[in-house]
């Protein structure tokens, strides 16, 4: 058993509380018991004791939308003109990137992303993966590289016609090796069942409707129904890709998706930008988790999500990242912004975004990982992250939120604990060699970025 005390203990959930010399006392990867840190060292004669000295103890965050495989895009110069449009963005960058990864660089970039979630405050990712060129096996690297750093991952390979029907083949069947070796391994997070959360979890990755076949999408949902799963996918992000399912299908990206059983409540589709009240109502009414990421969105430009609208229609919307920060902290903080700006009202988006980053995520990262997530009180998995934040006006239940959104950053978390284990202590990330890794990173990206230069 292990006690992680004398913090400010935030303990959301349903019963938020907020306690000072709080403790958490945690065995067999689940919390036992939260109370006062004197309390339970009496009554845990033996405990090693993980000392917050004064710090904040929360619930590990949750990030639902994010890409490893973008990491070797830092500090990468697009040549020619500067994209335009969301289109050229994909094909000038990420379309080029994910071609020149190989197996070495999906385990290294995966690394690289899920030491920076951890070190940010992020215990629990939902990762979408492309690696057209080095597709079989793509997975299980990113499942290793989840494994070493010791965050809960739950993976996928975005399954896409982009590069012709081999690769489609491919990646829908990745999807399927992948989530049957979870089963096999006893890892797979269903929900319902066992009371300690999976540490991986696994869906059918898709691109986005405009590079999908409907013969592509009816295999996918196909194989994903026998497994169990929904799917995860990128869906009317930019106007284009709404603009070609109208063309080619008739009807909006949402309706299509929804006619060929891509949505469900097991399926997230990230960012649904541009979607009218019509699909707003088909994402409530299928209970679709919608990934909100704000800063990406205004990084390519392509418009304000309409996230407080679908919050207040009943979606479930969550927040994600998009690879475009591994800092939940940030990306709460923009998304609590963007909206009052959006709507030149300083009134909205408040209790939106708490909503989102802090309840939704929570209750998908239990459905997808099974067990409890995202509080700290008995039962729930043991996820928590001790935040080097000593506030200089009251904290309390109440003001939480605003305390989180002005005063806590990513690089003030300390220490974090995963599935009731110390996997990052003092900034290091116990389970790997971080200098090591980073150095053959740079190795490696050199030669990505050569072959990219070369396409
Ligand atoms: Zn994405």
């Amino acid at each position: 058993m292990i006690i992680v005390g004398n913090g400010n203990l935030v303990t959301l959930g349903a019963d938020r509380r907020v306690i000072s010399g709080g403790a958490v006392a945690v065995e067999d990867g689940l919390i036992v018991e939260v109370g006062a840190t004197r309390d339970l060292q009496a009554k845990h004669k033996g405990a090693d004791l993980l000392d917050a000295a004064g710090a904040v103890i929360m619930p590990g965050l949750i990030n639902i939308h994010a890409h490893g495989y973008g990491a070797f895009a830092r500090g990468l110069a697009i040549p020619g003109e500067p994209p335009r449009t969301f289109p050229q963005i994909l094909q000038s960058l990420w379309w080029k990137l994910d071609r020149a990864l190989t197996l070495e660089d999906v385990y290294v970039s995966a690394s690289l992303g899920f030491v920076d979630s951890l070190k940010n405050g992020t215990t629990t990712i939902f990762d979408h993966h492309a690696s057209p060129n080095a597709i079989a096996g793509s997975l299980d690297e990113e499942a290793r590289a989840a494994g070493e750093v010791g965050l809960r991952a739950c993976l996928c390979y975005e399954v896409s016609d982009r590069d012709g029907p081999e690769p489609a083949a491919a990646g829908i069947e990745e999807n399927v090796r992948f989530i049957r070796s979870l089963v096999g391994r006893g890892l797979a997070g269903r929900a319902g069942g066992a009371r300690r959360p999976g540490l991986l979890a696994g869906c059918m990755g898709l691109h986005a409707s405009l590079t999908l076949s409907d013969d592509t999408l009816g295999r996918a949902v196909e194989e994903a129904g026998k497994l169990g799963v929904g799917c995860h996918l990128h869906v009317a992000e930019g106007p284009e890709d709404g603009a070609d399912s109208v063309a080619r299908y008739g009807k909006s990206v949402v309706k299509r998706l929804a006619d060929l059983g891509v949505l469900g409540p097991r399926s997230i589709a990230a960012h649904c930008v541009h979607v009218d009240q019509d699909d707003i109502d088909v994402l409530a009414r299928t209970r679709t988790v919608v990934a909100h990421n704000a800063q990406s969105n205004m990084s390519n430009a392509v418009g304000v999500a309409p996230a407080l609208a679908m919050v207040h229609s009943g979606v479930r919307v969550g927040l994600g990242t998009d690879g475009f920060t591994t800092d939940m902290f940030e990306a709460a903080t923009s998304t609590n912004i963007v909206h009052k700006l959006a709507g030149r009202d300083p009134s909205v988006g408040w209790e939106e975004g708490q909503r989102m980053t802090l309840g939704t995520n929570a209750e998908v990262a239990t459905e997808f990982f099974g067990g409890r997530l995202g509080a700290l009180a008995p039962g729930y998995g043991a996820d928590l992250i001790i935040v080097d934040y000593d506030p200089y006006t009251p904290l309390g239940e109440d003001n939480f939120w605003g305390h989180m959104l002005f005063g806590m950053r990513g690089g003030q978390v300390r220490h974090a604990v995963v599935d009731g284990r110390v996997v990052m202590r003092d900034r290091r990330v116990l389970g790997l060699d971080e200098a090591r890794l980073r150095a053959r990173a740079r190795e490696l990206s050199e030669k990505v970025w050569e072959r990219f230069a070369g396409m």
